[in-house]
This record gives structure tokens, sequence and C-alpha cells, in this order.
């Protein structure tokens, strides 16, 4: 079941409902730059404002959150990720409904009031080159100076803010900055850039423009004209609220949301931002944006994780006003508590060893196994116990010291839904390899059976028949870096801390049943972990994808 913990925006919405602040109305927006897949911060902020919409969407509250596409840098945006986007978000279990729109709808208004303002004397066009720009600007402890274009004729502006908007200006020689305050202790209110020169081909207006508006400027007015109500945001943008709340009084617009700054998530053993996770995929690190071991949602997706874990994951963690490093353990927990109760449990080895049943004269015996051992909605199958079977390599140890229950020499293991059997002979090859194991089978003993004057064996392994099976290809994933914190570095490239062993790929065998299996199934493999069919399946080999292991194989 999904808890929702209350936090600090919870209390501010309602606290505005209770006094009336925005009537009976709260809207939010998740407002992605389509630059790039979603990953797994955005989840946060996905599960926020949609979760909040969600919850106060009743008692006679309209509660809504938009999604809206942030697409004013034309240069990196690509329809690609808009769908993807919208794809993300719909599996995380969101819906937008009518409530789907574009910062770029707005152009129109943005530049009209951009004219409004350069008319009250509150912006004006400047040619500092950047360089100039930035000694002007002074630092944190030093106040800067006026630029010497700060005090042109509004006129001159208007005229020339046309010419920026008519392509006849060439790029980077003109902006058009706020009239502020040069010598604010914050350096966002020193007369900030809102319109910069850029003769790009937008995916949606196309060549109309060849001005685009900067995200300080842009982005209070989209939420005001959609009339958001509380605008949520992570902390990096704390130091922008006077900007933003500057813009919209200046401009006298009838909405005014409210900014609220939360705590971005950060993660251990993975990196969280579009910019290098777009690097990875281009250098080929990873064979895509949905690379099972990417932080992306898509990631996440075929990797084979829940939707459920990832809200869950994202209502844990909280809605704070702290930073920091959550562990991947936490979400690697979500992961597996979800997938335990909805996942059949059948049989396969990752890494088999062969064994022959020297006393098994019975053919194939089709073993009747039930597919989850909670819950009996799952069903049975029948599953063949045939001569030669594989074990886990893994399972076996030649000598083993009597806190190894699984097999070893002249030892005993049960066979799980099956028989005990004895180990009597180990077969090696020339490099002393282990490569089959000779065994007898208690007859007695199926089905769970300790008979009378026989040693209770406490190891029960998983098989796979070695003659009636489904071969298959298996990649088993692991954290895509080594060290926890990829980008703390600063002498080296992120992409020096990729774990070489993220990615390891093996043929093995499962039982046959799975056979009928589709992509995007989740099973168990009985004590190996969950694995997901993978979209790289073919009609000649089925992939899977192991998900998890059953237990935290990291933990110290
Ligand atoms: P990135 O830095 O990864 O490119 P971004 O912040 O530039 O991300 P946007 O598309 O602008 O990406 O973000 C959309 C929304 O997602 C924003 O409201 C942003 O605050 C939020 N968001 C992005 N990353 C995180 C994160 N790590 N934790 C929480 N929220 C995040
Ligand atoms: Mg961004
Ligand atoms: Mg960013």
């Amino acid at each position: 079941k999904e808890v929702v913990k209350t936090n600090f925006i919870r209390s501010i919405i309602e606290k505005d409902l209770e006094t009336g602040k925005n009537g009976p109305r709260v809207i939010t927006r998740f407002p992605p730059e389509p630059n790039g897949y979603l990953h797994i911060g955005h989840a946060k902020s996905i599960c926020l404002n949609f979760g909040l919409a969600k919850s106060y969407n009743k008692n006679g509250v309209e509660a809504q959150c938009h999604l809206r596409f942030d697409d004013t840098n034309p240069e990196k945006e690509d329809v690609e990720y808009i769908e993807s986007i919208q794809e993300d978000v719909k599996w995380l279990g969101y819906d937008w409904g009518e409530n789907l729109f574009y910062a770029s709808d707005y152009f129109d208004k943005m530049y009209e009031y951009a004219v409004k303002l350069i008319n009250m004397d509150k912006a004006y066009i400047c040619e500092l080159s950047p360089d100039e720009a930035r000694e002007y600007r002074g630092t944190l402890t030093e106040p800067g100076k006026d630029s010497p274009y700060r005090n042109r004729d509004s006129k001159e502006s208007l005229e020339l803010f046309e010419k920026m908007k008519n392509g006849e200006i060439e790029q980077g020689k003109m902006v058009l900055r706020l009239k502020i305050d040069m010598s604010s202790p914050n350096i966002n209110l020193r007369d900030p850039i809102i319109y910069r020169i850029k003769k790009a081909h937008h995916p949606k207006t196309g060549d109309k423009w060849n001005i685009y508006p900067i995200y300080d400027f842009a982005h209070c007015i989209e939420d005001s004209i959609e009339n958001i109500t509380h605008s949520i945001c992570t902390l990096e943008f704390e130091d922008r609220r006077p900007l933003y709340d500057w813009v919209l009084e200046t401009l006298g617009t009838e909405s005014h949301p409210q900014q609220i700054e939360f705590s971005r998530l950060n993660l251990e053993y993975t990196i969280m931002s579009k910019r290098y996770l777009k690097q990875l995929v281009d250098e080929s690190h990873v064979s895509g944006w949905d690379d099972p071991r990417m932080p992306t949602i898509s990631g996440m997706r075929r990797r084979g994780y829940m939707p459920e874990s990832l809200r869950n994951f994202c209502e844990q963690i909280g809605v704070t006003k702290k930073d920091g490093t959550i562990a991947m353990s936490t979400l690697e927990t979500n992961v597996r508590d979800t997938l335990g109760p909805v996942t059949a449990r059948v049989f396969g080895v990752i890494d088999p060893l062969k064994v022959v049943i020297t006393n098994w004269d019975e053919g194939v015996q089709e073993i009747d196994c039930a597919y989850h051992p909670q819950d009996e909605s799952y069903g049975n199958r029948k599953v063949p116990f045939t001569k030669e079977i594989y074990i886990e390599r893994d399972d076996f140890k030649e000598e083993a010291n009597r806190k190894f229950f699984r097999l070893k020499t002249g030892g005993s293991v049960r066979l799980k839904f099956a028989y005990v059997i004895t180990c009597d002979e180990v077969i090696k090859d020339e490099n002393g390899e282990i490569i089959e194991l000779r065994c007898t089978y208690h007859k007695d003993t199926f089905g769970g059976v300790t008979p009378e004057g026989m040693k209770k064996v406490k190891g029960i392994i998983n098989w796979v028949s070695a003659t009636d099976n489904l071969e298959i290809e298996c990649r088993l994933y692991d954290r895509l870096f080594t060290v926890p914190n990829p980008m703390s570095n600063k002498d080296k490239s992120f992409v020096e801390s990729i774990n070489p062993d993220s990615l390891k790929v093996v043929k093995t065998f499962v039982e046959k049943s799975l056979s009928t299996a589709k992509v995007g199934e989740r099973f168990q493999f009985e004590r190996q972990g969950y694995f997901i069919v993978d979209k790289d399946s073919t009609d000649d080999l089925k992939v899977f994808n192991r998900i998890i292991t059953l237990k935290d194989t990291w933990a110290k």
C-alpha cells in the first residue's frame, strides 16, 4: 500500500487552502526541458507534483498537475525526448489529462511582456560583449557597474529589440536585460539577461523566432499564464526566487504563483544530469538512454523495475530542504519488496554445472511445481526431471566445512520439488576444471520426504533438466559506477569510474515453460533473483535481464 507522508510543501498547500489564498485550487506543474530522457531525479519531481494534485483533488478542491515542455532552448531539444517524457510520466502512473503545454506556445505573450518592460523603462538593449558583461557584473563581494547602455532611450531599445526579433542583428551582438540593480547583493538581480539572439530552428515554432527568452524570465510567465498556484523547483533556484517575483510583480500579472524549493535527489553509484547521461549514450558507454544500467526512467523500466518501486522510493526519501545523497540500496530494497508478491517462481541456472544421476532409469518425470510459495492463485506447472540435470556451479564445493549445506563430495543436497541426491564422483577436464558430477538419487525422498533412518538434508537447491530445457541469454547487471560519487573527482572524468563489470552476458538454461514468456514478463528464478524478458529477445533466443538479486550483494 502506498502511504503518503506529510512534508513542508503539503503544509504550505493546506494552509493556503484554509486561508483561501488561491481559492479551492492546487495547480502544480512538471516542467521538463525536452533535451534528454528523464532520470530518477525527475521521478522525484513527478511523484511530488502529480502526487500533490492527485491527493488534493477532492472535497471540492480542483487540483491538477500540468505537464509542460520547457522548450525555450531550441538547439538541444528534440521530439524524441518529448515522446519519451510522456511515456515515462504515464508509466509512472500519472495522467496530465488535458493539461499538456509547451512554453513555446507563449512566445508571443513573452515578447509582448518584454516590450511592456522596455516601455516601462524596466528593460534595455545591451551591447556589451559577454566578457565585458562579466566584468561589469561584479562578484559576490564586489558590486557590479552599470552598463553604458543602461540609460539608452526606451524608444531606441524598442527598435533594436524589434530588429533582433526580425533577424537583422548578428547573433551575440545584443541582448535584452532587465533594469533592476547592479549593486544588489543577489547577483541574479544585477540586470539579468532575458532575451538573446539565436537564429535556430525550433521544433514547434520553426523559423519564426530569432530571439529566445531566458529561463528566469520565461518560467515565471509560463507559470502565471497557466495559473499555477505552487511552482515547485529544486534548491538551486532559491536565489532566483526574488527575480521570479520581481518579473511578475513588475508586470502586474493577475496570477502570481508561489515558488517553493526542495532538495534534489542525489543517488549513490550513479549520475543525475541529462548532459552527462547523454555523453554516456553518445560515446557508447551504454547501449542507449534505455540501457538497463542507466538511472533513466526508461532504463529502469527496461531493467524490470516496477513503477510502484519508484513511487514508493520517492515517498520514502521524502521532501525536505536538506541536501543529501541517498544510498542505492534504498532504491534496490523497494525494487525487491515490490517484486516479491507479483512474480512467479521458476527454475533457471546462471552458471550451469552438469550432474548425471547414475541410478536414474525413469526417463522423464514431469513434476508438478507451484509457481508461488505463498499465493496459490499462481497455480502450478510441470517441470521435467531427467537423468542429466544442471545445478548452479557455486552450489557445489569439492571440500567444504560443516556450515556449507549445499552439495559437496560425498555429501547430499535436496533438489527443490524433487529428490535428495548424493555426490559420488567429480569429473574434471585436463585443466582441473570440474565439468560434471556423478550422483545417485534417493527414490523415497521425493517431494520433501525424509525417510526414517535418513539424516535430514538441510540444503535445497535449484536445478534444470540438461536435456529438456530452454537455452537463454542472461544479462547480469551491476551498478554502472564503481564509486559512490562519480562526479566528485576533479582530476578524473566520471567516465573513468564506469564499472567494467556492470554487464555480464551469459548463455544458460531455464525450465522450458519459459518458452512462452512474453517481452516485459517478470519472474523470480529460484534463489537467483528477479528477471524480465528483454525486448532484444527473438524467436530463437530469449533474452532475460536480471532486475536484481534476491539479497543485497553490496552489503558488507
Ligand atoms: P538535469 O540537470 O538532469 O538536466 P534539469 O533540472 O535541467 O535536469 P529539467 O528538465 O529542467 O531538468 O527538469 C524538470 C524538473 O525536474 C525540474 O522542475 C527540476 O527541478 C526537476 N528535477 C531535475 N532533476 C532533479 C533531481 N535530481 N531531483 C529532483 N528534481 C529534479
Ligand atoms: Mg534544465
Ligand atoms: Mg540542470
